[in-house]
């Protein structure tokens, strides 16, 4: 700390009693600023590292990079001009002798290190460059008077605070030391959560946090890896599961229909109609939908899998068990294209078994867009397929069993909280949400964890890695060569074009003028364009020719990237993908590899490509599996764009760390159960100890 503050903070206190009065309001106003306002706000500010002053180390002993504390006498005391003025002393105490350095000093300190005088000095040791001679040296270590009796040194080790502007450290061990004393430190933990992982009781953790003994590993303490600190980011993950388990509780007691299915229905005739077997993981996570659905309380699951795994036949199953129950389903897709693909693909499946599937998209004529409503209302159409126009205020559903959310992710905040408002009465639908997104299990496990998960984690049989390439732009002619070539093999393609600063329009015209250039280099392909700025009927149109093999090319903007699936396309092509995020590149190579063809995914990028650039667009080559990407991904952009801004913020945690301490994580999800069920009062108040002060973290 820089004797500047120090000397303030002093005169502060030491002045009348009405300077005091004003300078203790500001004190607290500040340390309210850092989040420090009840006493166990203060027990648990940790401190950041550690001083050793319990002991005196001989100089002849200092090696350099330790922090030491010396008690030395003043043999030589020169100042300095040059790049920085400066006052150089030679200390020693018989041992041997060390330089000391400050820069930049106030004309008091250099009187108070007169030559011949003693005093304690704690720094670091340094070893100077060896140009400068090579001894060692502390720069600016702090200086006290010294000691006779050496009984009279601490006994344990001086924390060191996270401290905000003009708050001394002194201040806060004495606020901090009082807290530690005033505070009821009961542990409320059962020690039989504790015990099996080693874990010391909660007082004990945390005044050797602030305190530990001298002899302590100063690196694990500081690294936080000591049993005192594990404790504490136990309790942590204990309270944040125990929170969000019981706001898990609160929802679940909403109540849903049991939809219960029907033997031989729908459902049944479905699954026997279906060209393939289910994989494995798409059996177990319909049984897990299943369960949920017959159940009385609403079931909240999403369903992850990375992209082309077979969400979408799982949902559309789910979908027709509430068909066979007497009830709607609705099923919302965040691009028109997609919610065309949908119908187009359920109708043929669902028309001839009798089940009424609609269509409602906000770009329909308003005729019959009311129809469709009309249908919705009465109750005549079973299934309703479409995108956010669904949760618009005209619709109305006669008995609405099951909501489908596909590609949840991409639905905004408040499209998701409509979504919520728009079915909470007496009785609500039950709520299925589909990610290709794969969210890590840390993440899941804590900030969902008033969610189920379903995971299918195997792809359907006979699918081939995509093979992808990184090519530089510069040698365009040689894609397209290789375009042609995948055409007149039978392949189709897709062609995606740059994303200009989020911008639909300059998107359009990259789009239109890659689509003309490919025209020119190659007359006797068929090639098609679709984008945003297209009529849902004019993007329709090109999309079916394209899954019926009627285009060879089809150049696209980014309207492609989710859910569209033509088994025949094997090759993409992604220009400028470095202006790309690591998860929207995977999930447009998921456009192709989803027939038996052997898949290729060009990523083309720009010849000034950096270091970095390269470095993420390797990420993607080297890799297939989404969750290593959006592990990757998560690692760049934080977490905040998985969840969405509401839900980012709130669950912060302090002290664990969800990949590193994932161990701890699972110990304590399980321990929450426990308590939950044993106990639920004293894991509330737990809960509420270390979350009172954060607001909302329960709504989330
Ligand atoms: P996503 O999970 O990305 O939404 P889709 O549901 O679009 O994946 O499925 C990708 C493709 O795989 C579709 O063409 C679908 O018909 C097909 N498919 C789904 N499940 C299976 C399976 N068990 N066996 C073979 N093909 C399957
Ligand atoms: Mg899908």
């Amino acid at each position: 700390m820089p004797e500047a503050q120090r000397n303030t903070a002093k005169s502060g206190v030491r002045s009348d009693s009405a300077g005091k009065t004003r300078d203790r309001v500001t004190i607290a106003e500040r340390v309210a600023k850092m989040g420090l306002i009840k006493d166990w706000d203060f027990v648990l500010h940790l401190p950041l590292r550690y001083e050793d002053e319990t002991r005196i180390t001989p100089v002849a002993g200092l090696r350099a990079s330790d922090w030491a504390q010396i008690q030395a006498t003043v043999v030589s005391s020169v100042t300095r001009a040059g790049k920085f003025f400066q006052l150089v002393l030679g200390v020693s105490d018989g041992t041997g002798t060390l330089e000391v350095r400050y820069l930049h000093f106030k004309p008091g300190l250099k009187e108070r290190l007169k030559t011949g005088t003693l005093h304690r000095f704690y720094g670091q040791v340094q070893q100077q460059p060896v140009q400068y001679g090579g001894r060692l040296q502390m720069l600016h270590p702090r200086v006290k008077e010294p000691i006779e009796d050496a009984s009279n040194l601490p006994s344990t080790l001086t924390p060191v605070y996270p401290a905000g502007e003009h708050i001394t450290q002194t201040w806060l061990r004495k606020r901090i030391d009082r807290a530690l004393l005033d505070v009821d430190l009961t542990d409320i933990v059962p020690a039989d959560f504790t015990r099996p992982l080693g874990l010391p009781r909660l007082s004990d953790a945390l005044k050797r946090l602030h305190h530990p003994l001298p002899g302590a590993d100063f690196d694990a303490y500081s690294e936080r890896r000591t049993p005192e600190w594990k404790r504490l980011k136990f309790d942590e993950l204990l309270a944040q599961q125990i929170a969000l388990r019981e706001a898990r509780n609160r929802k679940k007691s909403l109540r849903a229909p049991a939809l219960t299915g029907r033997p031989g229905g729908f459902k049944a005739k479905l699954l026997a109609a279906l060209p393939f077997e289910l994989t494995k993981a798409q059996k177990r996570v319909l049984g897990e939908i299943d369960a949920d659905l017959g159940a009385e309380s609403r079931m909240n699951r999403h369903v992850q899998g990375d992209v082309g795994c077979g969400k979408t036949i799982v949902a559309e199953v789910s979908a027709l068990q509430a068909v066979d129950s007497g009830f709607q389903a609705a099923l919302m897709a965040p691009t028109e294209i997609l919610a065309e693909q949908h119908y187009e693909k359920l109708k043929p499946l669902l028309e001839p078994l009798g089940v009424q599937t609609v269509l409602l998209t906000g770009s329909l004529k308003a005729r019959d867009k009311a129809a469709v409503q009309e249908l919705a209302a009465s109750g005549a159409a079973q299934v309703v397929i479409g995108t956010h126009a669904l949760i618009q205020d005209a619709v109305k559903f006669h008995k609405l069993g099951l909501a489908i959310v596909d590609e949840q992710h991409r639905f905004g905040v408040s499209q998701r909280l409509k979504l919520r408002e728009a079915m909470t009465g007496d009785e609500v639908p039950h709520l299925l949400m589909l990610s290709a997104t794969p969210i890590p299990r840390t993440l899941a496990m804590s900030y969902l964890a008033d969610i189920d998960v379903s995971v299918i984690d195997e792809l359907p049989p006979g699918r081939t890695p995509v093979v992808t390439t990184l090519v530089n732009m510069e040698r365009m002619d040689e894609v397209v060569a290789a375009v042609d070539r995948a055409v007149k093999a039978g392949s189709q393609v897709y062609w995606v074009c740059p994303l200009i600063e989020e911008s639909d329009k300059a998107d359009l015209t990259a789009a239109v003028m890659r689509r003309d250039a490919l025209v020119k280099a190659l007359p006797q392909c068929k090639i098609d364009i679709v984008h945003g700025a297209m009529s849902a009927d004019e993007k329709q149109t090109v999309m079916s020719r394209f899954a019926a093999g009627g285009c060879d090319i089809l150049v696209a903007t980014t309207v492609i990237e989710v859910g569209v699936d033509v088994p025949n396309a094997s090759v993409m092509i992604i220009e400028h993908a470095e202006r790309f995020g690591l998860s929207q590149l995977h999930q447009l190579r998921g456009r192709v590899g989803r027939g038996g063809k052997k898949s290729f995914c060009l990523l083309l990028y720009s010849p000034a490509l950096s270091e970095a650039g390269r470095e993420r667009l390797s990420v993607i080559r080297a890799s297939t599996d989404g969750f290593a990407i959006a592990r990757e991904d998560l690692r760049l952009r934080g977490p905040g764009e998985f969840m969405g801004a509401r839900q980012s913020g709130a669950p912060m945690l302090r002290f664990a760390d969800l990949e590193a301490d994932i161990a701890l994580l699972d110990a304590a999800r399980n321990a929450a159960q426990q308590w939950l069920a044993q106990d639920p009062a004293q894991a509330l108040k737990h809960a509420g100890r270390w979350f009172a002060g954060a607001g909302g973290f329960l709504q989330a």
